[in-house]
């Protein structure tokens, strides 16, 4: 039988899974629903997952129309249950002015963390309009203007699809970051090797923001292909080989996703990453399972309200 002693957990390469890390914090991103029953959903989803003590909980935001539709409402609601609620803002789709007016609104209701983010390009070319702020970094550095705002923007492990080369695209992260950003926090890659040669290469550019790991539980894997083709994350061929032929097998399916963001995570802390960012998709089953194989259990929620 295994015991785990004190000498085995100081050595990285046994660290044994339920057993309590330290200083692990974790945050959970969520989505504004679209319909009552996605709703009913997603507050079902908030509070079991609240009890896990995020450090904070984001919202995304659209990327077409107002940026900021429904995101506004659900990080009012979020953070009335005291929860520090940080919305996402993108830029690339509507006038600076519309953005600026935006980020005047959270900084009046108290929000001092933001996600800043482009967004996706509109198809109708928009964003080429000069009145538009062309990269996150551009909104970077207006929201430093507008208030201190805590400012984290994303970061991108297998680089982003429109970045030319790996090193333009750490020197884009390296823009944000001196434009005030103060966290990065990355887009999900099933490539925990490519994860940590990403922080490697952040830290000798001296990018010494703290990074933020985006895990995202595998709900359903052909849905996952399809979002990876878009946003440039590999689905490498042993996450196909696990999930093979479990599509009518959703139990066992939720089995295997469970234990691949468990072990992800659990290899990113002892690496020396301890900051995730669970890409929740509103559902709360694999997060809890994950975060219960770290050790992570739910507590009592917090009384005071606090915006983060
Ligand atoms: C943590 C996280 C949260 C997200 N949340 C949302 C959300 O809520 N809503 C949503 O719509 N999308 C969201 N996204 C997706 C994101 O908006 C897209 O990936 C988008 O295409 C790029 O946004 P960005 O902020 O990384 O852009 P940028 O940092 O501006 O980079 C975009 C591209 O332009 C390149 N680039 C930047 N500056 C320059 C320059 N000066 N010259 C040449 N090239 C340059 C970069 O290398 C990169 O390829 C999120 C992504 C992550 C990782």
């Amino acid at each position: 039988m295994n015991t785990i002693s004190p000498t085995r957990f100081a050595d990285r390469r046994f660290a044994w899974l339920g057993e309590p890390l330290p200083d692990v914090a974790i945050s959970f991103e969520f989505f504004p629903a679209k319909t009552p029953a996605a709703e009913a959903r997603l507050w079902q989803s908030v509070e079991k997952l609240q009890a896990l003590r995020p450090r904070y909980v984001s919202v995304t935001c659209g990327a077409g129309g107002n940026p900021a539709e429904g995101t506004q409402a659900l990080v009012a609601a979020l953070r009335e249950r005291g929860l520090a609620a940080v919305p996402h803002l993108t830029c690339a789709s509507s006038p600076r002015r519309d953005i600026e007016q935006i980020a005047v609104r959270y900084r009046a209701s108290g929000f001092r963390h933001i996600v800043a983010l482009r967004g996706d390009r509109p198809k109708d070319g928009s964003h080429d309009e000069p009145d538009r702020y062309r990269f996150a970094s551009e909104l970077v550095a207006a929201l430093r203007r507008i208030g201190a705002f805590e400012i984290s923007v994303a970061a991108y492990p297998e680089p982003h699809p429109e970045a030319p080369t790996a090193a333009a695209d750490l020197d884009n992260l390296k823009r944000k970051v001196d434009a005030g950003a103060s966290r990065a926090i990355t887009q999900y890659c099933f490539d925990t090797d490519a994860i940590l040669r990403f922080r490697d290469r952040m830290r000798a550019a001296g990018i010494d923001v703290p990074l933020a790991v985006g895990i995202l539980p595998v709900h359903d894997f052909g849905q996952v292909r399809r979002f990876s083709e878009r946003c440039g994350a590999g689905v490498p061929g042993w996450l196909c080989a696990l999930f093979e032929d479990l599509e009518d097998d959703q139990a066992q399916a939720a089995l295997v996703a469970a234990c691949v963001a468990a072990e992800q995570a659990r290899r990113l802390i002892v690496e020396g990453i301890p900051q995730l960012h669970f890409y929740t998709l509103n559902r709360a089953e694999l997060t809890i399972a994950a975060c219960r194989m770290l050790g992570l259990r739910a507590q009592a929620p917090r009384t005071a309200a606090a915006a983060a």
